[in-house]
């Protein structure tokens, strides 16, 4: 019988479908140092260390001294939609206590690369070596290594030709994974946090819970002397954190880091927030440091976006705007940084 060409519908394999669905999560290398650092972070971890060679796609490592994984719970982590995060829909609704909840990470960041996972349980008896490739474990045997978790993935995007085309410079690819790390590094005072690129040591933070000291390892002495406390809030929403004054600035936006309920987002009402805070006391172009963790109440959040993007809506985004811009306004005046009647513009 015949067959139009045009009208050729048929499945795809399942490497294909794989590959695809990969590519939606894993974008760049830096989404895979935030899936995994979030993963240290979830497991309870004192200590996170990220290292990577050049843009990242060659070599990339995280390890950490968290509660690790007995071999069973390995195997399981790299299979499609495993997490031992959430049960249902029902507690993603009430509202997720962990950075991670959807299950994917590992098994799509092994889809698009050759990654090994060495774990050992706290107190367990023995570790696991566990090499996935391709989408597709390799081989599964014990391995002498400390308490904790330590995730390689080399060769990133070998088998997606058309994602690793899509990478920018190793200098844009590495500064993409800095900002992440960074951001971990800054939202998690009490967990040292370190970044090596090229066997060189680019940050870390001692890990002893203090933001001013976390900002001080990050931004180094003149921004964190520049830095003033932010402590304030209304109508169920709080604003904690630290803001430099309106002279230490850049010209990007990169420096002005806010978080939600602990997680890291980039949403324009917040920045802007911020900025309206500096009552047009900023020289144009220019963005101050900022460090600001907001507080709202779990169920007028919604973090179930897309998990490459980091953006939130907020119920009641005036109220959350206002919050912020008084917080900031109130904390940048008592340091006597701006004038209380300061023009806007
Ligand atoms: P999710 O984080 O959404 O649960 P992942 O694919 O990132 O999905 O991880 C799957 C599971 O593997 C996690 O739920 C967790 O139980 C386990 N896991 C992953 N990374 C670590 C780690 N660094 N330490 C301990 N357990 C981990
Ligand atoms: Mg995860």
């Amino acid at each position: 019988d015949e067959q139009a060409p045009d009208h050729d519908i048929r499945a795809l394999d399942a490497g294909t479908v794989q590959r695809i669905a990969a590519g939606e999560v894993v974008e760049r290398p830096a989404s895979v140092v935030k899936e995994l650092v979030e993963n240290s972070l979830d497991a309870d971890a004192s200590r996170v260390s990220v290292a990577v060679e050049g843009d990242g796609t060659r070599e990339l490592r995280v390890r950490d001294d968290g509660v690790g994984m007995t071999e069973s719970a390995l195997r399981t982590a790299v299979e499609e939609h495993t997490t031992s995060k959430i049960r249902d829909i029902d507690d993603l609704e009430a509202g997720v206590g962990t950075l991670g909840f959807r299950g994917e990470a590992l098994h799509t960041i092994g889809a698009v690369s050759r990654m090994t996972i060495r774990s050992k349980p706290r107190g367990g008896a023995r570790g696991t070596e566990l090499v996935y490739e391709g989408g597709a474990v390799e081989s599964v045997s014990p391995a002498g290594c400390p308490e904790g978790t330590v995730v390689e993935v080399r060769d990133l995007f070998f088998n997606t030709p058309a994602r690793r085309k899509f990478l920018k410079t190793e200098a844009t690819e590495f500064d993409h994974i800095n900002t992440v790390v960074t951001q971990y590094a800054l939202a998690n005072p009490d967990v040292a946090v370190s970044l090596e690129h090229d066997d060189r040591e680019v940050f870390a933070t001692e890990g002893r819970g203090s933001r001013e000291a976390a900002v001080l390892s990050v931004y180094g002495r003149e921004v964190a002397e520049s830095m003033t406390r932010v402590d304030g809030g209304t109508d169920g929403v709080s604003v904690e954190g630290l803001v430099s004054d309106p002279e230490t600035t850049r010209s990007t936006r990169e420096y002005l880091s806010t978080f939600v309920n602990g997680r890291y987002v980039t949403s324009p009402v917040l920045r802007e927030a911020v900025l309206d805070a500096y009552g047009g006391q900023l020289a144009p172009d220019r963005y101050p440091f900022a460090v600001l963790f907001v507080e709202v109440p779990p169920e007028t959040v919604d973090v179930n976006v897309h998990p490459r993007k980091m953006e939130v809506r907020f119920d009641d985004e005036q109220g959350v705007r206002r919050a912020v811009r008084e917080g900031v306004e109130s904390a940048l005046i008592e340091s006597g940084l701006i004038r209380s009647a300061a023009p806007r513009g």
